[in-house]
C-alpha cells in the first residue's frame, strides 16, 4: 500500500533542518505484515532525542530509513500465525523487538534480545528484511516500528495491547519516554520510600523518571539541567532540589543539599561528562544509572579504586531493564491513578510535515516532547 512516511535522506546535515530538510516527508510502499507481523495504523507518535541523534550523526543509522520510534495505534490487519492480536486492538510500540526464546529473552531481559539487537543495528524486521521501499528502493526500518508514518508494518513482538478507552497521544509516550525514565528508577536503579535520588537531562525521559521517582517515594529528587525553565518543569513534576549544571559549583552544591551525595543518580543526557556528574553526585555505596546513549566513539574515565572501596556501582538501563508487556500496563495504571502525569511531558502536537522544525525546537531545548498527531 502507498502511505506518507518521514524518511531520513541524509544523516549529518546541518541545521536549521527547516531549511536543510534531511527528512523528506513524501509516498512510501509498505508490504502488508507476514507470519507473526502486524500491520498498525498509526495515530501519535513522539520525538524523541535519540530520533535527533540519528538526525545530526551521533548515531549512525543505514539510509534512507522511516523515522520514528515512540507512538501508539490500532491495528488494521494481522499476518499468518498472528494469535496475540488482532484488527481494533490499540497497541503501543516497543522499540526492542523480542524473540522470546535466546538467552536474554529467556532470562527475563526482553530488552537484550539479541535477534531484536541485531535487526535493529540492520535496521530490518525480526523477521527478516524490510517492508518498505521507494520506487523499488529498499527503505529502512527503525528499530523495528518506523511509526513517523501513516501506517507501520511490525513484529507482533514489538507491541504491546493497552486498554482501548486510553488516550492513543498518552499511550504513545509510554513507548520511549515512560518505558525509559520510569523504568530506570523502578527496575535499574530500584529507588526506594525515602532514599535520595539525582535526575541528571530533564528531556521526556528524565521528566518522567522525575515523575517515577516522587511515586516511588524518593525523600529528595534533584533535577539537573543547563536549562533553567526545564529545572522550573521538574520543580512542578516533584523534584525538590534544582541544579544548574552549567554553573560554578553545581557538584558541590548538590552534594551539600543532599546530605554528601546521593543514592542513586540518574544519567540521561548521552554526554560523557554527565555521565561522569551523576557518578560524581552519588554518595558511599551509591548506584549510577545511565540510560543516555552517547556516540559509540565515547570514553568514560572513573576513578577504579572508588569502585571498591567506596561500593560504588554503575548499571546501564536500556528499555528501562523492563518487560514491556508488564511494564507499560503498569505505568498506565499509575497514570490513571494520576501519580504519573504524563500528559505534562506534551509540549505541543504537530503534524508529520513539520517534523523537520520539530527536530529544531529539540535540538534549542525549546521543547519536552513533540507528538505527531495523525488525526
Ligand atoms: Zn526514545
Ligand atoms: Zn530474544
Amino acid at each position: 500500500m502507498k502511505i506518507k512516511a518521514a524518511v531520513l535522506e541524509e544523516i549529518g546535515r546541518p541545521g536549521p533542518y527547516a531549511e536543510t530538510r534531511p527528512i523528506s516527508v513524501c509516498e512510501v510502499d509498505l508490504e502488508g505484515p507476514r507470519a507473526g507481523e502486524v500491520l498498525v495504523r498509526i495515530a501519535a507518535a513522539g520525538l524523541c532525542h535519540s530520533d535527533l541523534s540519528v538526525v545530526n550523526g551521533d548515531r549512525p543509522r543505514q539510509l534512507p530509513m522511516v523515522m520514528g520510534h515512540e507512538s501508539a495505534g490500532v491495528v488494521e490487519a494481522v499476518g499468518p500465525d498472528v494469535e496475540r492480536f488482532a484488527p481494533g486492538d490499540h497497541v503501543v510500540s516497543v522499540f526492542v523487538p523480542s524473540c522470546g526464546h535466546c538467552g536474554p529473552c529467556r532470562n527475563g531481559r526482553p530488552a537484550l534480545c539479541e535477534p531484536g539487537a541485531a535487526a535493529n543495528g540492520e535496521g530490518l524486521l525480526i523477521g527478516g528484511g524490510s517492508r518498505l521501499s521507494r520506487d523499488g528502493e529498499r527503505i529502512y526500518h527503525m528499530t523495528g516500528v518506523s511509526c513517523f508514518a501513516e501506517y507501520a508494518t511490525v513484529s507482533e513482538n514489538s507491541l504491546v495491547r493497552i486498554d482501548p478507552e486510553i488516550p492513543l497521544d498518552i499511550a504513545a509516550l509510554m513507548g520511549c519516554a515512560v518505558l525509559t525514565g520510569a523504568g530506570a528508577v523502578f527496575n535499574t536503579g530500584d529507588v526506594t520510600p525515602g532514599s535520595t535520588t539525582a535526575v541528571v537531562g530533564l528531556g521526556g525521559v528524565g521528566l518522567s523518571a522525575v515523575m517515577a521517582a516522587r511515586t516511588a517515594g524518593a525523600e529528595k529528587i534533584a533535577a539537573v539541567d543547563v536549562l533553567d525553565d526545564k529545572l522550573e518543569i521538574a520543580r512542578e513534576l516533584g523534584a525538590t532540589h534544582l541544579i544548574n549544571s552549567a554553573r560554578d559549583g553545581a557538584l558541590e552544591e548538590l552534594r551539600e543539599v543532599t546530605g554528601g551525595g546521593v543514592d542513586t543518580a540518574m544519567d540521561f543526557t548521552g554526554n560523557v561528562r554527565a555521565l561522569r556528574f551523576a557518578y560524581d553526585a552519588t554518595r558511599r555505596g551509591g548506584t549510577t544509572v545511565t540510560a543516555g546513549l552517547p556516540n559509540p566513539a565515547a570514553m568514560l574515565e572513573l576513578p577504579a579504586v572508588g569502585i571498591t572501596a567506596e561500593e560504588r556501582t554503575l548499571k546501564g538501563s536500556y528499555l528501562g531493564s523492563g518487560v514491556p508487556s508488564r511494564d507499560i500496563p503498569r505505568f498506565l495504571g499509575l497514570h490513571a491513578q494520576g501519580r504519573l502525569p504524563v500528559e505534562r511531558l506534551m509540549s505541543e502536537k504537530i503534524r508529520l510535515e513539520e517534523i523537520n522544525a520539530g527536530f529544531d525546537k529539540l535540538h534549542a531545548g525549546q521543547t519536552i516532547r513533540q507528538v505527531i498527531d495523525f488525526d
